[in-house]
């Protein structure tokens, strides 16, 4: 990600890198930095070092006291000093220093009586708000990312709005846009961690659409329009990551049985094991082999929908009949049981009992927050509301 990417520069920016300097004058410490590759273990990597390799199992075994070694990512940035010892070329490792996230660091460093004594650093990140908008001049992301915004959290307000805006066709110079998030910040070195986006606007045309980031109590987080409902619809029409539909809803020649047959769903072709999520929050009603569908799973939905999956290799674990599962929760796995000429998933969707084709219907039904849900989301919104308005009226005076 994007966000590790600046610790190379900030390290490069210590200590230059081995390939810029090949010829170092003997009797000079060797600083260099370098940035770990596919494959890299602490062990490969200081063997690259004029050390000994009894110095560099001690530095590992240091290390590996305060930093587990298969935390050591790719394009992780390891700034080592080598004194040199004696007439030859050998060298003694004096310290390692490394930043695996933005708020900690692990410093190797060699103790006066020659032992090697790795630490690790809290460092301390500051809570912040952000508050970025404007009009769109070339494309969201860019606009945004000019003003200083994450990158992560642009992202995110573009995945969030996916639902309802179409980003090629509504999206004109001149969209105004707004997003408030909070984030981490390191102010030494200026990295940042964006923790959520609360709160994100569009305008288009007249509307403007804006969500706000929200727990309900004992509920999972998500985007809420400023009436209280989700974002989601309460169903997915795909409930399977990158499958290609391979069969439509509707009366077909039978691939295995050869005649003329209503198909009462749709098929996503996709390998023997990608997994199913549940196309909504539910009940399930049935769960297990089920004649021509093989391991088959039924759920049952409110506004007296339901959706049904067939051909499955396997059950996810815990899910059983009787039990709730989540929108976007695992539910099992794509297989070729029952009927089927090669792996797929067949999806149905039920509304009041009969089947519907899930590609054709416009308008999904919308979860709604009610109750105390509904009376807690209306207080967080006007709390994030008056951040905004002190933010907004914060960056209007003039700074002292
Ligand atoms: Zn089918």
């Amino acid at each position: 990600m994007c966000c590790i990417r600046p610790l190379l520069t900030f390290g490069n920016l210590l200590f230059p890198s081995r390939r810029l300097m090949p010829y170092l004058p003997k009797k000079q410490p060797r600083k260099e930095t370098i940035v770990v590759k596919g494959g890299d273990t602490f062990g490969t990597v200081l063997n690259t070092l004029p050390i000994s390799a009894a110095q560099a199992q001690e530095a590992t075994d240091a290390l590996s006291k305060v930093f587990n070694p298969k935390d050591l990512k790719v394009d992780q940035a390891l700034h080592v000093v080598c004194h040199p010892q004696g007439e030859g070329e050998a060298h003694s490792l004096t310290s390692l220093l490394l930043r695996p996230d933005i708020d900690y660091e692990i410093k190797l460093m060699c103790t006066p009586e020659g032992e090697l004594v790795a630490e690790r650093h809290d460092i301390p990140l500051k809570h912040e708000y952000v508050d970025i908008g404007g009009t769109i001049h070339m494309s969201l992301y860019a606009d945004a990312l000019q003003k200083g915004a994450s990158p992560k959290m642009v992202y995110e307000m573009i995945k969030a709005f996916s639902y309802d805006v179409d980003f090629q066709r509504d999206i004109q110079p001149g969209t105004v846009y707004e997003l408030f998030y909070d984030t981490h910040r390191d102010e030494k070195s200026g990295l940042e961690r964006a923790g959520h986006l609360l709160y994100a606007k569009l305008v288009i045309g007249e509307k403007a659409h804006e969500i706000y980031y929200f727990q309900p109590p004992g509920g999972v987080g998500g985007y809420y329009t400023a009436k209280g409902s989700s974002i989601k619809t309460a169903l997915m029409r795909t409930p399977i990551d990158g499958a290609r539909l391979s069969s439509g809803f509707g009366n077909r020649r039978h691939p295995v049985l050869g005649y003329t047959k209503m198909h009462k769903g749709v098929d996503f072709a996709a390998p023997t094991g990608t997994p199913i999520m549940a196309a909504g929050d539910g009940v399930v009603e049935r769960c297990g082999p089920f004649s021509s569908y093989g391991n088959y799973i039924c759920i049952r939905h409110s506004g007296n929908m339901k959706t049904a999956y067939a051909h499955l290799s396997r059950f996810a674990k815990n899910v059983k009949a009787k039990c709730k599962v989540r929108q976007g929760q695992v539910i099992g796995y794509v297989g070729r049981t029952g009927r089927a000429t090669g792996a797929h998933l067949h999806f149905e969707l039920l509304q009041n009992g009969k089947h519907i084709n899930p590609q054709k219907i416009t308008q999904l039904p919308k979860t709604a927050l009610g109750g105390k849900s509904l009376a807690a989301f209306k207080a967080f919104k006007a709390k994030i509301d008056k951040m905004r308005r002190d933010q907004e009226r914060k960056k209007r005076q003039p700074s002292a």
